[in-house]
């Protein structure tokens, strides 16, 4: 049996890179930039008005001051003329300056008088550069805008769209495939009858995946027989990633880490010293196109599912998507908001929610979990608390780190 931070770097040193595709801007939202995108010009490109009014010297602005209009510029227009003192340029939101102009006046401190082509300014005084914004002035040309390593968020899209990358270069979203195992499963739409229960775990992995913006091939429920099973790992060997669950621990029918083995896969662990998700198996195999395929078998129970997906399944992705993590990532830490009594003998990764304390710092409440196959609870929770050592009290007040879903 291996530790959290072991088990952490074998996934890490095992999950190589996925190829770096080149894809829509459009499509690009949840994936991770191989390369910098460098602006292709200035932001803004000239200096432009921020506001609708007049453009003008600012050292002519008092009460009252009476400015000749030379011309009107819209967004979407080049000023022609260039203003001298007494002289004003009629200005729309985004238009350039026109060359002499030093700052704008809102439209509503202005009083345009057409056929005198004149107009009255309402203001003690203007300082340069008001409702101006200069040249360059929110990034330059060549300056890079996003770094490799990069998660495209949606709000990214905008300034990738500003600097013309309409093509971005990514990692490949890795495809995936989930395998829940277990004669005693039914799916959620059947009511189950005598020992049955219903599969959580399948939809569960699948939603995980998805929200991690991978569409995962759902291999069904495979029963706890050789040749079925067999059958459909062969299936999910062929994805980047193959994700079961059930089969791993000690029971008669666990037959998921030796007939991963027949398939043709190594296994890098099987075990690992957490509470829950002990019996976690990870491995990796080499497909007919010469890449590398990747299996994690997560334990039935589902809680202990999700932890493994959440500490090592997100690890892997990230991998795959070109992270140079290797070591455990430091997580937030927050403040307990109770004692919580940790037992057994391995660390525990403990349902918690965030609470309000009263104070800026966040506390976290170690909810009253009834074990692994305990989902209700989970519904309330906002992520895991990791208590390292377990039989001890942990005083309320003590900060831990805090692994947010
Ligand atoms: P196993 O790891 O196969 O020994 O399963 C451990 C426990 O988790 C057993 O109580 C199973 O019935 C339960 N279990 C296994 N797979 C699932 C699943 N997909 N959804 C819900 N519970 C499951
Ligand atoms: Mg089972």
């Amino acid at each position: 049996m291996i530790s959290v931070d072991e088990a952490f770097r074998k996934v890490a040193q095992t999950v190589n890179p996925l190829p770096i595709v080149s894809v829509d801007l459009a499509a690009a939202v949840g994936m991770t930039l191989a390369s910098d995108v460098n602006a292709d010009r200035d932001s803004p490109p000239w200096k432009k008005s921020v506001m609708d009014g007049f453009a003008v010297q600012a050292s002519d602005i008092r009460a009252g001051a009476i400015l000749q209009v030379v011309e009107s510029v819209t967004a979407g227009s080049m000023p022609t003329l260039p203003i001298g003192q007494g002289q004003a340029t009629r200005i729309m939101t985004g238009a350039p300056l026109p060359k002499g102009a030093d700052a704008v006046v809102m439209i509503e401190r202005c009083e345009l008088d057409e056929a005198a082509g004149q107009v009255t300014i309402n203001l003690e005084s203007l300082a340069s550069g008001r409702h101006v914004l200069g040249r360059a002035e929110n990034f330059a040309a060549g300056q890079a805008v996003f770094s490799a390593g990069s998660v495209i968020r949606d709000i990214d899209v905008g300034l990738l769209a500003e600097v013309g990358a309409a093509k971005v270069n990514v990692y490949q979203r890795p495809t995936a495939a989930v395998l829940p195992t277990g004669d005693e499963l039914v799916d959620a739409a059947t009511m189950p009858t005598g020992p049955q229960i219903r599969n959580s775990n399948g939809p569960m992995l699948i939603a995980m995946l998805r929200s991690k913006g991978i569409v995962a091939t759902d291999l069904g429920v495979g029963s706890d027989d050789r040749d079925v099973l067999r059958k459909k790992m062969k299936t999910g060997l062929k994805e980047d990633l193959l994700i079961l669950s059930g089969g791993v621990s000690a029971g008669t029918l666990d037959l998921v880490p030796e007939l991963l083995e027949e398939c043709g896969v190594q296994p890098v662990f099987h075990k690992i010293k957490m509470k829950p998700g002990k019996p976690v198996f990870f491995g990796v195999h080499r497909r007919t196109d010469g890449r590398s395929g990747y299996v994690f078998g997560l334990p039935g129970n589902p809680v202990s599912s999700l932890v493994g997906f959440r500490l090592l399944v997100y690890l892997a992705l990230e991998r795959m998507a070109g992270s140079l993590q290797i070591e455990m990532p430091a997580m937030p830490h927050v403040r307990l908001s109770k004692d919580h009594q940790t037992r057994g003998d391995r660390p525990t990764f403990w349902p918690g929610r965030i609470v309000d304390s009263g104070t800026a710092e966040r506390h976290v409440e170690p909810l009253q979990w009834k074990g692994s196959s305990d989902l209700m609870t989970l519904a309330q929770a906002e992520g895991l608390i990791e208590f390292a050592t377990p039989g001890i009290t942990y005083p309320q007040g003590e900060t831990l780190p805090f692994w947010k879903f």
